[in-house]
């Protein structure tokens, strides 16, 4: 079979994994098999899941690792490091900024929560123990034990974060020793090509692992439960859809100058394995191949950009927590004013930048959001039975901002290296 023909197969048999998977877990959370076979199929499920999402983890350490550092390495020779820092961040911060303010900004029209009694949720806030851990605490803990750690200890627990920071050094030591570091230079190619092909490998079982997984997913969902919170659920989905397909696709085509609908078609695998995976990190190895093979983006700024977004740009959950927030101060009657609510913008931004891209991360960087405006941090208790759900869309918008970053950051510093030739720029 020739390759495209090879991806488009694998592109259909994605969607066809995804929708059995959804109708699938329907028919087993109706209970429309005996318990006894419901018990086989979730076992042998559970089995597939594991290893498809293992696969990728095991993938995602040594290619955050070797896309970083080779991204670092390569763009410095090209002295455009500085131009994708700048536009990275600029990027990062604003798209998330932005995130929040629709967040707070439907809260406040919509007022979920606003009818709602608080006691029927007695139970679930009592079962939470919150961490005795205060904002600054949490902050401080943040930078000490996941920014500069030992990277033989990140890599082992599969912390991005800390892979990033030692990649950082690396790319950068790589370019001050020149001629010296040729060969590691060189290894580091040779290393991540060979990962790459390991993703296509890893890619061929995705139609399974994503049917186990949403299988899995929609046959444990507590339909009731989702029912008594709809009003908050139906705005969180609303500020998801509103980023994510309408601001950040304006964003691709007025400042990337790239067609959303190729960009959704070609970010197609990507977005429907954050979906049932719930986790930035683990879509990586497929995010990087798509943004690579059907966005064009230069393999040096994706490599850059897509990993660093993995853990520091999450716009989804920059979203949910805002509108979490201003929930559980509507739930006990807290009419939260206008420095509160800038409070939540900000401790929401740098929340989100720290959460990892794992699932329900988001509920714990909840914490220093709540606190720092001082809501009961039990109120958690009320939001994790139907994290799992809420959760798969904010991981779809938080990889598609990504995306989107190394398109518009492709453009930008493509744009400036051409000018930089003509001279008009300063290089
Ligand atoms: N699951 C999200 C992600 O991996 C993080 C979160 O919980 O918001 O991107």
């Amino acid at each position: 079979m020739k390759s495209s023909a090879k991806k488009d197969y694998l592109n259909r048999h994605i969607l066809i994994g995804a929708g059995v998977g959804i109708v699938f877990g329907f028919m087993l959370n109706a209970g429309m098999f005996s318990p006894d076979k419901t018990q086989t199929v979730l076992y042998v499920l559970g089995i597939v899941k594991g290893v498809f999402i293992n696969l990728l983890k095991m993938i995602v350490v040594p290619l955050v690792f070797t896309s970083i550092a080779l991204g670092i390495a390569n763009l410095r020779k090209h002295s455009a490091m500085g131009i994708v820092w700048k536009s990275t961040l600029g990027y990062f911060i604003g798209t998330s900024a932005l995130a929040v303010l629709l967040g707070l900004t439907l809260v406040n029209i919509l007022r979920p929560g606003v009818d709602t009694q608080i006691d029927i949720f007695e139970k679930d806030m009592s079962a939470y123990t919150s961490p005795d851990i205060t904002t600054s605490e949490y902050f401080s803990k943040f930078i000490n034990e996941r920014f500069f750690i030992s990277p033989v200890k990140a890599m082992a627990e599969g912390e991005i974060l800390g892979t990033i920071v030692f990649a950082i050094f690396i790319g950068i030591a790589i370019v001050k020793a020149k001629e010296k570091a040729k060969g590691i230079h060189n290894l580091l190619q040779e290393f991540f090509d060979l990962i790459m092909m390991i993703v296509g490998w890893i890619m061929r079982l995705a139609p399974w692992g994503i049917l186990a997984l949403l299988a899995i997913l929609f046959a444990s969902q507590d339909i009731r439960l989702l029912k008594s919170l709809a009003k908050f659920i139906g705005v969180v989905l609303l500020g998801t859809f509103l980023h994510g397909a309408v601001t950040l696709p304006l964003l691709l085509k007025w400042f990337g100058k790239f067609s959303p609908w190729i960009f959704f078609r070609g970010m197609k695998d990507a977005l429907i394995t954050a979906f049932s995976t719930s986790s930035s990190s683990a879509t990586l190895p497929i995010s990087l191949r798509c943004v690579d093979e059907h966005l064009k983006v230069d393999k040096d700024i994706a490599g850059f950009v897509m990993p660093l977004g993995t853990t520091i740009n999450m716009d989804g959950t920059a979203l949910y927590e805002a509108i979490a927030a201003l929930f559980v101060a509507n739930l006990i009657g807290l009419d939260l004013n206008i420095v509160s609510q800038l409070m939540i913008f900000l401790v929401a931004i740098l929340a989100s930048m720290g959460a990892p891209g794992i699932p329900s991360a988001g509920m714990v960087t909840m914490i220093p959001v709540l606190q720092s405006v001082g809501l009961p941090i039990e109120a958690i208790g009320i939001l994790i039975p139907i994290d799992r759900f809420l959760d798969t869309f904010r991981t779809m918008i938080n990889v598609e901002g990504d995306a989107i970053g190394s398109v518009i950051v492709n453009r930008y510093c493509i744009n400036k290296r051409v000018r930089n030739k003509q001279g008009k720029v300063r290089p």
